[in-house]
């Protein structure tokens, strides 16, 4: 824990200090960005250091490891945000488990979440999952069906909409990378111009955060940069 530049509070340090130069190019305020802190593949131990180090809220991808993580650090009471694709099933599991979902991307799982956070009596914060990409590895609601969607949202008290989410593609070069993170940045506009209350942009990772601060986002999920390469690819 105390030996530099490899510890997690040096790494952390280090993503938090690009964030602000980020901002600092962009002439934007380092307080309008958000950092979620990705700590999927990471177990508790790793995770009550983060805690140590002031985090309190942590991206996961999947339902099960929020499960396991969440039953082992009970006593630290997180948040846990839903950043990967959810299938239907899994509903009454994020229900109880999950502060904040982020892969919202159709309407047969607001339904069931509704449902569900009804049935405990909660309400949580969502944002939607737009494919701005041409990779068709990635999920998420194509740009057309976003305003039809978003109206649909608000049959569904129990999901408090707050903005959209993406994930870039992942190309070599940075006119494409920004060129998602723009379109995403415009729906949301479109979004607000419609009445949607749709002010957070979660969009950014490692490898891209800040391409995606230029270009106006209000949320970075960063795994890898503060917590280390991941043993296992993924799903
Ligand atoms: C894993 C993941 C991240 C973080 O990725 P890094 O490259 O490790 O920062 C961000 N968003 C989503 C949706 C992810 O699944």
């Amino acid at each position: 824990m105390s030996d530099g530049a490899g510890t997690l509070a040096a790494r952390l340090a280090a993503v938090r200090g690009s964030i602000a130069a980020a901002c600092r190019e962009a002439g934007r305020d380092p307080a309008e960005v958000t950092l979620l802190p990705v700590s999927k593949t990471f177990g508790e131990d790793v995770i009550r250091e983060a805690v140590g180090l002031g985090l309190r809220r942590f991206g996961e991808n999947k339902v099960q490891e929020i499960q396991a993580k969440a039953a082992g650090l009970a006593d630290e009471r997180l948040d846990w945000v839903v950043i990967g694709h959810l299938q239907t099933n899994k509903a009454k599991a994020v229900a109880k488990l999950a502060a904040e979902v982020q892969s919202l991307d159709r309407l047969d799982l607001a339904v069931a979440l509704d449902k569900a956070l009804q049935a405990q009596g909660r309400a949580i914060d969502v944002l939607v999952q737009v494919k701005t990409s041409r990779e068709e590895s990635k999920f998420g609601l194509v740009p057309e069906a976003l305003p039809g969607f978003l109206d649909e949202l608000k049959a569904f008290p129990s999901l408090r909409l707050r903005g959209l989410m993406t994930l870039a593609e992942a190309s070599p070069d940075d006119a494409v990378v920004r060129a998602c993170f723009r379109t995403l940045y415009r729906l949301r506009d479109r979004a607000r111009d419609a009445g949607h209350p749709a002010d957070r942009l979660s969009m950014g990772m490692s490898g891209d955060f800040a391409l995606a601060i230029a270009e106006g986002s209000t949320e970075v999920r960063i795994g890898s940069a503060i917590f280390g390469a991941r043993s296992y690819k993924p799903v």
